[in-house]
């Protein structure tokens, strides 16, 4: 049998409007501080951030879901729980990082600013690398302030 045109376009992710999606919230607190910013953001201060996980698929798995939502929480927001929650977020080049470590204090390096956009970068690629069919973070750092990532197009295919 010949699909019709658009449904082998829609098979090959050209089209992407039928799709499932589910959403989960995961609330945690960090600290930080911005390298190089000139506004207070420059100081050690702290959030309680909400990542929203969205997922998408085409197709539901044999319970008719996209993904359980238990095991977002159970995977990525355990993650969160242990390498983010509680934790000062530090650029690497921070001059501070000596100091807290040696008082025992939690921390989480990154290579690149503590910023709401990384944030989100880092959490998105978490969840990717334990194939979790993530398309987008969004890293709600006040209750007014949200940046979102969205990974590349190919990675937003079918999985
Ligand atoms: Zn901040």
């Amino acid at each position: 049998m010949v699909l019709p045109a658009h449904i082998g376009l829609w098979r090959q992710g050209v089209y992407n409007e039928a799709m499932y999606r589910v959403v989960r919230e995961i609330t945690f607190c960090y600290g930080h501080r911005l390298l190089n910013h000139s506004g207070k953001c420059r100081h050690l201060h702290g959030h309680n951030g909400r990542a929203v996980i969205v997922l998408e698929s085409c197709q539901l798995d044999h319970l008719g879901m996209v993904v359980d939502f238990g095991a977002v929480k159970k995977v990525i927001g355990a993650w969160i729980d242990t390498a983010l929650d509680h934790r000062m977020i530090l650029h690497k080049d921070d001059p501070l990082i000596p100091l807290l470590q040696q008082q025992g204090e939690p921390i989480h390096v990154l290579d690149v600013n503590p910023t709401a956009e990384n944030l989100a970068r880092l959490i998105y690629d978490f969840a990717a690398e334990q194939c979790f069919p993530v398309v987008e973070v969004c890293l709600w750092e006040t209750e007014d302030s949200c940046a979102t990532y969205r990974g590349e197009a190919q990675d937003r295919g079918e999985r």
